[in-house]
């Protein structure tokens, strides 16, 4: 699996964890039903957002939010993707793959830039839906062959802090080739499945596929674009209203609810961000802690084969999550929770009573407004190796071991 990552230049925005996370739980779904999974999810850090985003100085910007990104998504808790390979360290793999697509008529250089010749590739415009000559124009520059041509190779410009010698001179990769040849290096020409946003389709994905077949590789053979997160809500709270981040969305609600929320939708189609949605997901993770805190249950006999169905069925989240709600057999609940990263809700149901009994007296005391005490209990709190944890809105809280 190969599923597009960030171009690095800020915080992730919460909406990119999406594509992350999916990815983490398709392989861990797929794993547990016995497939030998492999997945790369990429670094885009040479990239014209970072040249814009930091005039001079793009390199340093790009080391730091690479370093976000990955703190930030190794908070969720799920692990980390088989391999994260960053552009900057393939570009020698990048020009040989160009070299070719020139050698072979797919490319062209014009005053240092390389493009790709589109019409050297008929199929152009399938992966998208679009009509070859309807594509719009990528990248205009009069010395193009034809408007729809796109740059696999970019010619230093004065105020970009790195580049790489190349048969054309100085300069640094085009975006989409970026992501084909690490695709390559460590997939080999053909893999299953590849993922990323929908807002990738076009140009991103269809320029990936007219690049490495017209070299002849198969390349992916599954499509898995998923939807876009929506920051939605006509009432935001003071604290959702801030909350565009990855790293607050997990410092706000916690990873657990994070988790949930994205659970809560297919994830072929869009999901609204907001605080109905959130506080729906908080509610959610409290009820497993709170199954999980009551006497198990046994599940009927086909519990399982229903859970395992909905995520056979196109990875239907949604519904996986309804037939978890119904269990109360401690033992299943948290298999497929595990399938998530979320068997930790476990531990978290169970704090022990005195630690439950201080996070309601912090509760009291906030509720009344003396934030002194409620300050020194949560202190006491985390002397005792526990996080508090606000849920919005209710006057409720999580209790999280801390790490
Ligand atoms: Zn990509």
């Amino acid at each position: 699996m190969y599923v597009c990552g960030p171009t690095v230049y800020a915080r992730a925005h919460v909406g990119n964890a999406r594509p992350f996370v999916l990815g983490m739980w398709l392989r861990s779904w797929l794993r547990s039903q016995g497939y030998d999974v492999t997945l790369v999810h990429n670094i885009t850090d040479i990239n014209d957002k970072i040249y814009e985003a930091a005039p001079g100085a793009s390199a340093p910007l790009a080391e730091r939010a690479t370093r976000w990104y990955l703190e930030d998504t190794a908070d969720l808790g799920l692990g980390m993707p088989d391999h994260v390979p960053k552009a900057s360290e393939l570009v020698p793999q990048i020009v040989a793959f160009i070299e070719q697509l020139v050698e072979r008529g797919h490319a062209y250089a014009v005053e240092g830039d390389v493009y790709f010749r589109v019409a050297s590739y008929p199929e152009y415009g399938r992966l998208s839906g679009q009509r070859p000559d309807d594509v719009e124009e990528q990248e205009p520059n009069p010395l193009k062959e034809d408007p729809r041509d796109f740059a696999l190779w970019k010619a230093n410009k004065p105020d970009e802090d790195t580049w790489w010698d190349s048969p054309w001179g100085r300069g640094r990769p085009g975006w989409h080739i970026e992501c084909s040849v690490m695709a390559e290096e460590l997939l080999g020409p053909a893999f299953e499945i590849h993922g990323g946003g929908l807002d990738l389709v076009f140009p991103h994905h269809e320029n990936e596929v007219a690049q490495s077949r017209a070299l002849g590789r198969e390349f992916a053979r599954i499509w898995a674009h998923n939807g876009i997160l929506r920051f939605t809500g006509e009432k935001m709270s003071k604290s959702l209203g801030n909350v565009t981040t990855l790293r607050e969305a997990i410092d706000e609600y916690g990873r657990e609810t994070v988790l949930v929320f994205f659970l809560t939708g297919h994830w072929s189609k869009p999901i609204d961000f907001s605080e109905e949605t959130v506080r729906a997901a908080q509610a959610r993770a409290e009820r497993f802690r709170d199954v999980l805190r009551a006497a198990s249950e046994p599940a009927p006999p086909d519990a399982w084969q229903r859970f395992a169905a909905a995520l056979d069925d196109d990875f239907n989240t949604p519904q996986a999550l309804a037939v978890m709600h119904e269990w109360r057999d401690h033992d299943l609940l948290l298999r497929a929770l595990g399938v998530f990263g979320l068997a930790a809700l476990a531990a978290e149901a169970e704090a022990p009573e005195e630690i439950r009994a201080l996070a309601e007296q912090r509760a009291a005391a906030r509720d009344r407004r003396d934030f002194g005490e409620a300050d020194r209990l949560r202190e006491e709190i985390e002397s005792r190796g526990w996080t508090v944890r606000d849920v919005a809105g209710d006057g409720g809280f999580q209790l999280v071991p801390r790490a």
